[in-house]
């Protein structure tokens, strides 16, 4: 192992992961434990302590939101016992004097795939985006994570993508997660007369199976949601003059069925010349990327960094 080591820690919806990883990114122990029923706190205490976290130099917290990073709370919407639940504090109470710093899941994916993943090439602006159950996204600028000054930034899925869209849990209409979220797009398909396949569950992961095999409402659920999803990077991209974008979460794992129509909707409406480098990858990381970031939100706070 070689130089300082940090903590990094995944509060995921159902299970928790924790790992000590070194400057090179040499993973030197890890854990991670389901939820399951039990005492979130509890697992929380374990994942950490499994990972013999003597001496690190920093702690980085990548979590399930809403999050305050001022107060250093969360309430992650799938763990009701956290509601306002003190999570950096109680992190800090097992590594005294040691910085502990928190951000989002989505946040420390971009963060991740940044420092280790497909853009290690050190892509100066990069946008992660996780296309699951909801959309999360975050945004790397010259190296560093914009979190924002609440801790929201990069809330790509509730970008307004079609303002006479359906409405949104969030108040807005025609956001990108009306679209592209694995439920909206499995909705939309049913309400195009897709049936599911007996024995499948009701999810993104069917849809896709649906799509490869050559189902037409469902391959046009993809390019519906692809389009909805290169608007959104497209109108990032403008903003932020990004060079990569990565892709990770359940409904990316269709690979090609989602990514290959997001390249040709980009291809189609690119109207700056700067948008045209615009490259979209899938995460190499994988859920890994999570940990990865919240390492590397660790390295920008240990002392002397
Ligand atoms: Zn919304």
């Amino acid at each position: 192992m070689n130089g300082p080591r940090v903590l990094a820690v995944d509060i995921g919806g159902t299970k928790f992961a924790a790992a000590v990883i070194d400057e090179d990114g040499t993973v030197c122990a890890r854990a991670e434990e389901a939820i399951a029923g039990a005492d979130p706190a509890e697992v929380l205490g374990r994942v950490i302590a499994a990972t013999d976290p003597a001496g690190v130099v920093a702690a980085g917290i990548g979590t399930a939101g809403p999050l305050d990073r001022a107060r250093g709370t969360v309430s992650p919407v799938n763990i009701p016992a956290w509601r306002d639940f003190p999570l950096a504090a109680t992190v800090g109470d097992r590594l005294p004097g040691v910085p502990v710093v928190m951000a989002g899941d989505a946040q420390c994916m971009a963060l991740g795939e940044w420092w280790r993943g497909t853009a290690r090439d050190r892509a100066g602006a990069l946008l992660g985006i996780v296309v699951s159950t909801g959309i999360g996204g975050g945004v790397v600028l010259d190296g560093r994570p914009h979190l924002g000054p609440t801790g929201n930034a990069g809330h790509i899925g509730h970008i307004t993508v079609d303002p006479r869209g359906e409405p949104c849990p969030c108040g807005a209409v025609g956001c990108v997660e009306t679209f592209a979220s694995g439920p909206a797009m499995v909705r939309w398909a049913a309400g195009q007369g897709w049936t599911l396949p007996p024995g499948s569950p009701a999810d993104a992961r069917s849809l896709a199976a649906a799509a490869r095999a050559g189902d037409e409402v469902a391959q046009a659920a993809f390019d519906r949601a692809a389009e909805a999803l290169a608007t959104g990077l497209l109108t990032t991209a403008a903003l932020f003059d990004l060079d990569r974008v990565v892709v990770g979460g359940g409904v990316a794992a269709a690979g090609d069925t989602l990514l290959a129509p997001i390249r040709r909707a980009l291809l189609a409406r690119d109207g700056m010349a700067f948008l045209r480098r615009l490259r979209v990858e899938p995460s190499t990381l994988g859920r890994d990327a999570g940990l990865f970031g919240a390492a590397a939100l660790a390295r920008l706070h240990a002392p002397g960094a």
